[in-house]
């Protein structure tokens, strides 16, 4: 019997909630495949190990100043000792900016197939099969790593989070770390008082139909300043850089319930409607008319947000 390892992510102190949905994934692959699951945690004390403990059985804790931020470089060198000294078959990532940074250089490390963004799995005849949306959720598609071990990296709200109630234990491992060519000198918080749009009244959300960062300003914020609401997002205009993630809506954002949601050039993925189909007044702008975001709309503008917005904003400059 090998272990699922899923590999903590923390910062500043704290567990990211994001581990707890990996600890889910890896107890549900365990128990489908017949192993134990674990967690391992790379931290300069051991009180986020002690902590995780509540939620899955095992915790492997290795401890050292070099883990104080997060670089690729000890991490995998740090995974590499942990899975070479464990009978470890599956080590389970969040699919996050350092998760994806890390999750490549850890599959070479240990030589496991990787498959990256994944957001279900069967298991099947002694493999686990994963599957991941590709272009854009348009299309799904299955994956499984060809050799013993896997790596995989696991999309943030595909999982529920594990409650916790375990009384895991803590065990350290010993880890040296050797070269670490990243310095981190300075951690800059870019949400760092940025506002709470789950209470808004009045939300307008701006999908990848706004084009670019600058349009989405000029469309979406501007719509929103004028009707004395908060702008949000949906993840792809996040994953862009257009806005940052405490505005994204749905599944793997916030969940809103505004008097009024203005939804424009979003197409209404099932991700994105689990954040905000309860909103009492849903009005969406979007040029095709068989984008999903009608079926649950309240009133729907069929049309070219270029055009359509520019004119709400003359009526209410009125
Ligand atoms: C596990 C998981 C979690 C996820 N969590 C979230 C989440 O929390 N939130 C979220 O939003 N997504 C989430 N997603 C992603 C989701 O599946 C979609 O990919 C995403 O919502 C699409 O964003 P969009 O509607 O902006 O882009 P698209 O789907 O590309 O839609 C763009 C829309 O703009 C319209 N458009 C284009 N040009 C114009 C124009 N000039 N005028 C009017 N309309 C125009 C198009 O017709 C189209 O309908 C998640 C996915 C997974 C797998």
């Amino acid at each position: 019997m090998g272990k699922i390892l899923v590999i903590a992510e923390h910062r500043n102190g704290k567990l990211s909630e994001g581990t707890l949905e990996l600890c889910k994934v890896a107890k549900e692959i365990a128990s489908a495949t017949g192993n134990t699951p674990a967690a391992a945690v790379f931290a300069k004390d051991d009180s986020i190990a002690k902590e995780l403990a509540q939620y899955i059985p095992e915790v492997l804790s290795a401890v050292d100043a070099k883990f104080e931020y997060y670089t690729a470089d000890a991490y995998s060198q740090a995974i590499r000792a942990v899975v070479e000294g464990n009978d470890v078959k599956g080590v389970v990532i969040a699919h996050s900016y350092d998760g994806v940074d890390f999750a490549g250089k850890t599959a070479m490390a240990i030589g496991a197939g990787i498959v990256s963004g994944v957001n279900k799995f069967e298991a099947k005849d002694g493999k686990v099969i994963f599957t991941r949306n590709i272009f854009n959720g348009k299309l799904q598609e299955q994956r499984s790593a060809k050799t013993d071990k896997f790596v995989v990296t696991v999309e943030k709200g595909a999982w529920d989070k594990e409650p916790s109630g375990s009384a895991g234990a803590v065990n350290s491992v010993a880890v040296s770390v050797g070269e670490v060519r990243t310095k981190v000198k300075e951690v800059i918080e870019t949400t760092k008082g940025a506002v709470d749009i789950s209470q808004a009244k009045v939300i307008i959300a701006g999908g990848r139909g706004t084009k670019d960062a600058d349009k989405y300003k000029a469309t979406v914020i501007a719509l929103a300043q004028k009707l004395n609401g908060e702008y949000g997002a949906s993840r792809a205009v996040v994953d862009a850089g257009w806005t940052d993630h405490a505005r994204q809506i749905g599944q793997s954002g916030k969940t809103v319930s505004p008097d009024l949601y203005i939804g424009v050039g979003i197409s209404g993925a099932i991700q994105h409607v689990a954040g905000m189909k309860s909103a009492k007044c849903i009005v969406a702008v979007n040029k095709d008319p068989e984008a999903p975001i009608f079926n649950i709309a309240t009133y729907g503008i069929v049309g070219d947000l270029f055009e359509v917005v520019p004119a709400m904003l003359e009526e209410l400059n009125k």
